[in-house]
């Protein structure tokens, strides 16, 4: 492996990549950094419980929602509610934050990607966390600024995205029930991929690297979850692990105008799947980039944020990112 990480890349990269589906890797990332202020190193579950709902009534009192999924609250913004309405007492909270918040977070914040990070910010056991040296050395380094800034702006991103996605339940609710209306069964689509690689050369949609050697997966570029159909015109070729750091989320619409130059290419060659492409999406070039915008902006309603590609930046540009991601394959 000829790229080098040091202790500040992994960190950064537990808190910029993944989908984060609540905020609660980002609190506790900030209870870290709490810590390495007070030079803590020991850490019992009952003082992370004191620092994490201490975290939470903080960043509550903006209102914002800490959880992915419309009109339901983290277990951390059901007790810290429970606490400002008087119905529990601050030690029944604590005592509430430590057995019920940390069974997913505190094991799984050194995974990114679905792997494991191989520098660790704190050991753990039932008692608590044990804060290693590499948490002290970021947040004392010159960077310690950029990094609790990007960690703060991080988790107002978050907040963010997920008031979107509570916007507006019934317009999201009647655009799911359009297109379910008009899904059908899933196919088999793995019949496709000679298709889509007569295009794509053996080229992931995604990062434009070479997928020879790797899994692919057959991507649907609006997820299949929203509008409930196999039509070719919406799959491409990527690495199993770009697509997999896409997961559900809609790609960006740079994305979107790679995909029509794709179709479009796909109906200029006169390819055998022509004809089915001009049926469903129209006759002229126009009419079929509309309906492409069209699907694109109803389903943008149910899923608001976008995903700009590999790491959530530019992937044309970002080598750090792909190498990066490369680099945990082999781990
Ligand atoms: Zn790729």
């Amino acid at each position: 492996m000829s790229e080098e990480f040091d202790s500040k890349d992994y960190w950064r990269s537990i808190i910029l990549y993944g989908l984060n589906t609540a905020t609660y890797k980002i609190a506790l990332a900030k209870c870290l950094y709490n810590f390495t202020k007070e030079e803590k190193t020991i850490v019992s579950m009952h003082d992370l419980s004191v620092e994490f709902f201490k975290e939470f009534k903080i960043r509550l009192e903006n209102g914002m929602p800490q959880l992915y999924i419309p009109g339901r609250q983290t277990k951390m913004e059901n007790i810290v509610q429970r606490f400002n309405l008087g119905l529990v007492s601050e030690e029944e909270a604590i005592s509430f934050v430590e057995n019920n918040a940390f069974v997913d977070v505190v094991p799984r914040f050194h995974t990114v990607n679905n792997a494991s990070i191989p520098t660790k910010f704190y050991e753990y056991n039932k008692n608590g966390l044990i804060l290693t040296d590499s948490v002290f050395e970021i947040f004392s380094g010159v960077d310690k600024e950029n990094l609790f800034n990007e960690m703060i702006s991080r988790w107002g991103l978050l907040e963010a995205a997920f008031q979107l996605k509570n916007g507006d339940t019934k317009l999201i609710n009647d655009i799911r029930n359009i297109y379910l209306s008009k899904g059908y069964e899933r196919q088999n689509i793995t019949g496709t991929i000679p298709v889509l690689n007569g295009y794509q050369k053996g080229i992931c949609f995604y990062c434009g690297e070479s997928m020879e050697g790797h899994d692919i997966h057959v991507d649907h570029v609006i997820p299949r979850q929203v509008i409930y159909h196999d039509d070719i015109w919406n799959l491409v070729l990527a690495h199993a692990f770009c697509n997999e750091q896409k997961s559900d989320a809609l790609p960006s619409i740079k994305y979107i105008n790679k995909l029509i130059e794709r179709n479009e290419h796909f109906i200029a060659s006169n390819h055998p799947i022509k004809n089915k492409l001009i049926l469903t999406m129209g006759k002229t070039i126009k009419e079929r980039k509309n309906y492409v915008y069209k699907v694109y902006n109803d389903v943008k309603v149910v899923i608001p944020y976008t995903w700009e590609g590999i790491r959530g930046y530019n992937p044309d540009t970002d080598e750090f990112y792909k190498s990066f991601i490369r680099s945990l394959k082999k781990w």
